[in-house]
């Protein structure tokens, strides 16, 4: 396709038809706002878990449109809150839990676009994250210690084992998880959006909710009628009645090369297509692609007054300026002009307290998943299945994960909210720039440092 709904490199290579919109007022056992990949997910464990039940998914635009069709295409075991945060809140041992449901659900997502024939590109290369520079090498050696608790699996490797992986500028080291795939998101959520049709369930595309309560989904055509009602709209959630500050969209922008040369990639490895990035503070993010495109993204964006969600802001041309010269810095042999062929962004669903949650509130009978921040690739499809477990009644060790009902404070209000995250975003940039230029650690206020996550 090609239509006006479609953002970004990965939907602009698969074939994207509307399916047409609710026609009318409707009933249905389980409806569910929102089409990415929590509302898929959902949708395909529940139909797996009980066939006969009615299932009707709605989309404002079409399945895939938001982050889920949009994002780096990192399937990882990455969580928005650390294993020490969760430890801290729930126990080691359901910190471990919790980690060990993340690895196993990147294997997972693998297994279910075998078994359901989505050819998304799945590689299982792992993540190599860059030490760049001595402070990002002390904060990764820091990291790899903590997180040995915790079983993440994360390990250190000398400059010379990362460059035999990611050969970028200025390694000194880094991490090394195996716990990665890189995927093509597009290919995956149209994929699983056909597969959850198979076994039964009825999308409706081009269908706003515009109000989710106990027992409906009001839309202009008309409302649908269900004991269970999913949210599942994620950066999108603030422009709900009643929802503007449960989850605060921060916008992640991307930049996607044309096809490199093989003398390119000679050079600079990911032959196994491990995901890259390095250890400054603003999150970046990248994959060599399955037609050997580098697609490359970070954070950055502003967040915009009264958590305000637009297609104008999925491109800031000086973060995609500072993308594709992040990139060159890496890669100097993609020249001074690196051959950007796509620019795209999309919005992140971020809770006050960084960590994402599932749950299901069986008095009323609202469920939901998200908060993901930027991990919500796999996520999702653990969301999915402990959903379906929560909603059909299944006691599991999925519902008995920390993240399970877990509950969000709301964001402050406005204009607090977008001074503080704001000057958050900032102090980030400048902490980083700080730290290159004098090589010794700098944090952020520890005020600033609670809205962005640190
Ligand atoms: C640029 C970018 C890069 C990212 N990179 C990574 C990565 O590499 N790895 C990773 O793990 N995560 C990444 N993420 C995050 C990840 O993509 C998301 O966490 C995940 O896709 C969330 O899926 P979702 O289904 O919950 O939300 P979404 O995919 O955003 O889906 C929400 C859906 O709800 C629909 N919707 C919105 N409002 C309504 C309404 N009122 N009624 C009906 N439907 C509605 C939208 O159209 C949308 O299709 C990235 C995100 C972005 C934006």
């Amino acid at each position: 396709m090609t239509g006006p709904d479609v953002v970004g490199y990965w939907l602009s290579t698969v074939q994207v038809t509307p399916r047409p919109p609710l026609p009318g007022s409707a009933e249905a056992d389980v409806v569910i706002a929102g089409a990415g990949f929590t509302g898929l997910w959902t949708a395909y464990y529940l139909a797996l878990a009980d066939p006969s039940r009615r299932i009707v998914v709605l989309d404002a635009h079409v399945a895939g449109f938001g982050a889920s069709g949009r994002n780096g295409g990192w399937c990882s075991a990455l969580f928005p809150a650390s294993p020490a945060a969760i430890a801290r809140r729930h126990g080691v041992e359901r910190a471990i839990a919790l980690v060990a449901a993340l690895q196993e659900t990147v294997d997972e997502v693998g297994r279910v676009a075998a078994a359901e024939a989505i050819d998304c590109d799945y590689v299982k290369g792992g993540t190599v994250v860059l030490a760049r520079t001595p402070v990002q090498e002390a904060r990764g050696r820091a990291q790899v210690d903590e997180e040995s608790e915790f079983g993440t699996g994360l390990y250190w490797l000398s400059a010379a084992e990362v460059r035999a992986l990611c050969n970028a500028t200025r390694v000194r080291g880094g991490t090394y998880s195996p716990h990665c795939a890189a995927i093509h998101p597009g290919k995956l959520v149209r994929g699983l959006a056909q597969a959850v049709e198979r076994l039964g369930v009825t999308i409706y595309e081009q269908t706003p909710a515009l109000n989710l309560r106990p027992g409906t989904v009001e839309t202009a055509a008309g409302t649908v009628r269900a004991p269970v009602v999913v949210r599942a709209t994620e950066g999108y959630t603030s422009a709900l009645p009643g929802h503007g500050r449960l989850l605060a969209p921060l916008y992640s922008l991307m930049v996607a090369t044309e096809p490199l040369p093989e003398s390119f990639w000679a050079h600079a490895g990911l032959a196994r297509r491990e995901t890259f990035s390095d250890l400054r503070r603003m999150i970046i993010y990248g994959q060599r692609t399955a037609d050997d495109r580098l697609a490359f993204g970070g954070r950055g964006a502003p967040y915009h007054f009264r958590s305000r969600v637009d297609p104008a802001f999925d491109r800031d041309a000086r973060v995609h300026d500072e993308l594709a010269s992040t990139l060159v810095d890496l890669f100097p042999a993609l020249g001074p002009r690196p051959p950007i062929t796509h620019r795209w962004g999309g919005p992140l669903g971020v809770p006050r307290d960084w960590t994402a949650s599932v749950g299901f509130d069986r008095r009323n009978g609202l469920a939901w998943g998200g908060g993901y921040v930027g991990d919500g690739v796999a996520t999702s499809n653990l969301a999915g299945r402990t959903l379906a477990d929560l909603i059909v009644g299944q006691d599991s060790r999925l519902t008995r994960l920390p993240w399970v009902g877990h509950r969000w404070p709301r964001w402050e209000p406005e204009p607090l909210r977008w001074l503080a995250i704001n000057a958050g975003l900032r102090a980030t940039e400048l902490a980083d720039a700080r730290e290159d230029r004098t090589g010794k650690p700098f944090r952020p206020t520890a005020l600033l440092g609670r809205f962005i996550g640190e």
